[in-house]
């Protein structure tokens, strides 16, 4: 039986609807991985290590799960870290090709890993990095969104006076 789950993302920055399907995977398996993977070609906001750091502070109070980041193949760096099962959140249905497509893919890549889908909860059912970043690029108050050491991040980084 798989005990280690895996939730990917860019985490670009980690906001309140990551950190809720992060909660609730930590409460389903003994151990989660929590993995930026920095393959994207989009051009981040945060650099890896400013992520990753982000990511230790908003889930320090999960004692079962391990930030970490990865170049290459999901499925690759599953099997690598016997990791059995990869959780991802589900918002709108606009989430569901791209994801139907890549779950197929790691099944390919590698025949063992499940992809679980977690619906997200209503208050976070249209919260986005990208959102949250042209949110506070602007000056807004994303308070709401994402942890506080993410709000000050964002702060530090766009300006303004300490909220
Ligand atoms: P990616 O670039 O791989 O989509 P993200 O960091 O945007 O990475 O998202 C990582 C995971 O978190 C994905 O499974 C995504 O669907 C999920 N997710 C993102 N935002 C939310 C949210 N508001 N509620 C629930 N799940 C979310």
């Amino acid at each position: 039986m798989p005990h280690r789950a895996l939730c990917p993302g860019s985490f670009d920055p980690v906001t309140n609807g990551h950190l809720d399907v992060i909660e609730r995977t930590s409460a389903l398996f003994e151990q989660v991985f929590v993995t930026i993977f920095f393959n994207t070609v989009k051009v981040p906001l945060f650099a890896p290590e400013e992520r990753m750091d982000l990511l230790r502070q908003a889930t320090a109070h999960l004692p079962n799960v391990v930030v970490d980041g990865a170049t290459g193949l999901l499925a690759q760096y599953a099997q690598a870290h016997e990791i059995g099962v990869v959780v991802r959140g589900l918002r709108a249905v606009s989430d569901f090709e791209y994801e139907f497509a890549m779950a197929e893919m790691n099944k390919q890549v590698y025949g063992e890993l499940e992809t679980l889908f977690m619906m997200a909860r209503p208050p976070h059912s249209y919260l986005s990095s990208t959102l949250v970043r042209e949110v506070a690029q602007w000056g807004g108050d994303v308070r709401g969104f994402v942890p506080d050491c993410v709000a000050r991040a964002l702060q530090q980084r766009f300006g303004g006076e300490p909220r």
